[in-house]
Order: C-alpha cells, then structure tokens, then sequence
C-alpha cells in the first residue's frame, strides 16, 4: 500500500487514452490499494488510475461517510472499484460544480448527466453495474473522462466557469479590510 504521486493537467499523460484491463491478479490489486489510499490522503472523491501515470481503465470513488449532529457514523462510507468501465445509460443534464485532484486549486462548472448507468468490472473481474445519480453520477462521468484522456477543464463552455478556491472568501475580506 502506498500513497502515489498525482499528475498535474499540464503534464502530457493525463490527455492518453487508458487500456482495456486484460489481467485481473496482484498488479492490478496493488495498483487499486494505491489509488484509495492516494485518493483518501488527498480528501479526494475520486481517482483514476493515470491520474498516478497508470494508462489503464481503472477508477476508484469513495463517497465520504455521513454523521448526524453528534459525530455518530449514519452512512457507511461507499467505495466503487471500477474496471474497464462504460456508461450504458444516461438522462438529464445538470450544471454542477466540479473539482479534480490534477487540477488543484481551481473548480468549475460543467454540464453532466442527472443519473447514469455503469457497467464494468472490479478488482477480481466480476461484472457490476450501478445506477446512480447526483454526486455520484457526476462522479463516474468525470472519472470516466479521465480513461479517454479528457479533464473537466476541455467541458467548460467558456472561460469565466473556471475560478479558484478562495477567490470569493479573499474578495470579501479585502472589502472588510477597506
Ligand atoms: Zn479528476
């Protein structure tokens, strides 16, 4: 198990298109440990395998566990391991707000699907299929971009739906401060 170094939107790799999975043994096991614990170190939704120089058709995404007003776990965490993944189904179109561990800093708005229908396959080859919508379909939309060498960053429909974290926060102290 290991924490992975995760690639940047400018470096070149992030734009390949991943393989096909073809072998389902201890490579593959190791390399999806990896990329929970990389993901769950960076407080990150999601992650797909070349994000950490991987080209393989692989993702991960953990849905955080959810607590009532006194810190009790209500939700289990949710962990989906994605292998060789396809959207079968998808309806409706959202603007939402998005983020991408390659892409630190920044977040943006992009139109995605209200609710999908993926297939593929986990670690050990067994085929799933989940539905699903909200964060978790954005999710899987924007985790399965990365495997065809697309960033969140190439569905903006124009500059001003980019901005960096923060900015708002720092705009109203400066007035504050004034
Ligand atoms: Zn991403």
């Amino acid at each position: 198990m290991a924490i992975r170094p995760i690639l940047t939107a400018e470096q070149p790799l992030l734009r390949e298109k991943s393989k096909k999975v073809t072998r389902f043994g201890d490579t593959l096991h190791r390399l999806v440990e990896d990329m929970l614990d990389t993901v769950r170190a960076a407080y990150g939704l999601g992650l797909a395998a070349p994000q950490i120089g991987v080209l393989q058709r692989v993702f991960v995404v953990e849905m955080p566990a959810e607590y009532d007003d006194d810190d009790n776990e209500i939700e289990p965490a949710e962990t989906y391991v994605l292998v060789n993944p396809e959207i079968i189904q998808s309806r409706g179109e959202e603007e939402l707000e998005e983020g991408c561990l390659s892409v630190p800093g920044y977040r943006g708005l992009v139109k995605r699907a209200t609710y999908v229908v993926i297939k593929g396959q986990d670690a050990d080859g067994h085929n799933v299929r989940y539905r699903a919508e909200g964060l978790l379909a954005q999710a899987f939309q924007h985790e399965l971009d990365h495997l065809d060498g697309v960033l969140y960053l190439d569905r903006l429909e124009s500059a001003d739906k980019l901005f960096r974290i923060g900015e708002h926060e720092s705009e109203a102290l400066e007035v504050d401060a004034e």
